[in-house]
């Protein structure tokens, strides 16, 4: 649209940088440019042995894994994941999936990805929220990394209670048998990419990929936009 109708627009319907609060400017998208530089990336994508890798040593084969974003309370990458989970803000998934993806093709961990799958979300939930924001991350990721979506293979069968106040032991046992695979011929000798938003203890990654790997031959990696300490 021109400059001039955008301004008398943005008077009336200003476009606020989810992460600080401020007006966006017309050339800032999503975030603004302070927020956007002052995001904590980790930079994990390139380091097969880091501490979100490390986590799953022991528990599941995986072949890369990383999460974009340190996640903290009260900083830059907490409102921009709120702002995805609880305000219908779809624009705050598709940035976080372009910048996770603009990351993941620049290492070679990751090359030869058939397919991103985003971890499924129970009808239910997808009812109340209008969609699965691990899916709206995937959307981001696939524009950059021109990968198909795959979200009919892994699928979640039973909802379950909200994981945010269970001890660790306790979501494992809430998470475990919930995925199931349809057609798992279709990921036989496939790289799939599991998307994820933000990765804590990684039992919902554990059980993803714990049934991803009864496909034969698969390869399974792991991006989340955002690690938090559990
Ligand atoms: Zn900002």
């Amino acid at each position: 649209m021109p400059p001039i109708l955008y301004d008398l627009l943005s008077l009336f319907y200003p476009e606020v940088c989810p992460s600080c609060g401020n007006l966006l400017n017309r050339d800032e998208k999503t975030i603004c440019l302070s927020c956007r530089f002052l995001m904590p990336k980790t930079g994990y994508e390139i380091v097969a042995d880091n501490p979100i890798a490390r986590m799953f040593w022991g528990r599941v084969r995986l072949n890369a894994v990383s999460a974009c974003y340190f996640f903290a309370k009260k900083g830059r990458v907490q409102p921009l994941i709120h702002e995805l989970k609880y305000k219908s803000n779809r624009d705050a998934g598709h940035f976080l999936g372009i910048e996770m993806a603009k990351e993941i093709i620049q290492s070679p961990l990751y090359e030869g990805v058939d397919f991103i799958v985003p971890v499924p979300l129970h009808p239910k939930k997808i009812k109340i929220r209008g969609y699965n924001q691990s899916e709206v991350i995937a959307v981001g990721m696939r524009s950059v990394m021109n990968k198909p979506i795959n979200k009919d293979v892994l699928v979640r069968q039973i909802a379950t209670a909200s994981q945010t106040k269970k001890s660790r032991e306790a979501r494992w046992q809430n998470v475990k048998d919930i995925f199931v695979l349809h057609n798992p011929e279709l990921f036989e000798g496939r790289h799939i990419l599991l998307i994820d938003d933000v990765i804590t203890t990684g039992s919902t990654i554990e059980a993803c990929a714990n049934v991803l790997l009864q496909a034969k031959g698969i390869k399974v990696s792991v991006a989340a936009a955002a690690c938090a300490p559990s």
